[in-house]
């Protein structure tokens, strides 16, 4: 049975690498036939038009039929897979307010769109900005979905932790384990190794934490930046590569014995306000995933977590008329 996977924003940076790496079958694996469904604004159409044509091009085995359109209800048709990756990006002299506000119009008409014409079970993945408050917009515009359907991507964050501490410690990327990003995507998120295993030896008895507080939080934090300084632009391929990481586990199942990190809509765990699109660190497995509970947080971790999560409820009441 072919999937329909749908990608908004398809002709900017992020989604035309993503677009490329879901046809090739890195998403689903190369057996399984995917339609891809392609959004993007008006005046994107032409530029969508060139990727739609070098997708031909690539005549991969695994892609069907390709849609390109500026209608949200013929994007989200049928669909089984969404990455909402297009969103209004801040302007000049612009406060995050009016960003939130400009986003959550976009996100309440895909959530709308998403209700209206998406398979039941639709999986939705939210890239685009801010998007732990886009991904609550959106789910709260589609009453007929299961709130469980919507996520915000928390995954390059978790991946950069993991490729700090190999580069620190010299050991492998697939060496690393239980490494975990809570709270909003954003300045406030918390990168945390208290768990993490690095060769089977706890992180923090190879760093210790003057390493982790002075060093590791802000290198995971500030990556974007260093990205954009070095390119010259927003980092693309790699925010493309974690959002397949993130659809990917949550459909085929994370690795035994590790966790991924997700803002997923909270259920009250740790103490986390329920309903906020909060990221915690999550085993999936049968197409579903569940919380890592019962993890002793010391007074730092609950009070970098609280700072978040204040973050996301400011965040929410800003568009509570959306909701
Ligand atoms: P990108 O493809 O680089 O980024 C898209 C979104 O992803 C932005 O909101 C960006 O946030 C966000 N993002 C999240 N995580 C990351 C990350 N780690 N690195 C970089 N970006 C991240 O933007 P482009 O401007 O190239 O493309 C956006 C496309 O979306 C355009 O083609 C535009 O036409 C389209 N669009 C579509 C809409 C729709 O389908 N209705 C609505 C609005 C725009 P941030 O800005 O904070 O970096």
């Amino acid at each position: 049975m072919p999937k329909t996977i749908t990608i908004t924003g398809a002709a900017g940076q992020i989604g035309y690498q993503l677009a490329f790496r879901i046809a090739s079958g890195q998403l689903l694996g190369d057996k399984t036939k995917v339609n891809l469904k392609l959004l993007e604004i008006n005046p994107a159409l032409e530029a969508l038009k060139g990727v739609a044509m070098e997708l031909e091009d690539c005549a991969f085995k695994s892609l069907g039929e390709v849609t390109i359109t500026d209608d949200a209800s013929i994007a989200f048709g049928g669909s089984d897979f969404a990455f909402l990756v297009g969103a209004k990006p801040r302007g000049p002299g612009m406060e995050r307010s009016d960003l939130l506000i400009e986003n959550a119009q976009i996100f309440s008409i895909q959530g709308k769109a998403i209700n209206h014409n998406a398979n039941k079970n639709i999986k939705v993945l939210v890239v685009g900005n801010p998007a732990n408050t886009n991904a609550l917009i959106a789910s709260a515009n589609a009453p007929d979905i299961n709130p469980r359907s919507f996520s915000a991507m928390m995954r390059l964050d978790h991946n950069r932790a993991i490729a700090q501490l190999a580069k620190k410690t010299s050991f492998h990327s697939s060496l690393i384990k239980k490494v975990a990003i809570w709270g909003n995507h954003s300045t406030t998120q918390y990168p945390d190794i208290n768990n993490a295993l690095i060769n089977s030896t706890k992180a923090l008895d190879l760093l210790g934490q003057d390493w982790v507080r002075n060093n590791f939080s802000p290198a995971v934090q500030k990556r974007g930046a260093e990205i954009i300084q070095a390119r010259g632009l927003s980092s693309a391929a790699s925010a493309a590569s974690a959002a397949i990481d993130h659809m990917n586990d949550w459909e085929m199942g994370s690795d035994e014995g590790d966790w991924v990190s997700m803002a997923i809509p909270s259920d009250g765990s740790y103490g986390i306000s329920e309903g906020i699109i909060f990221s915690y660190p999550v085993t999936c497995k049968d197409g579903d995933y569940s919380i890592v509970q019962e993890l002793n947080l010391d007074g730092f971790s609950q009070e970098s977590i609280k700072a978040s999560e204040l973050e996301l409820l400011q965040e929410r009441e800003a568009i509570k008329h959306l909701l």
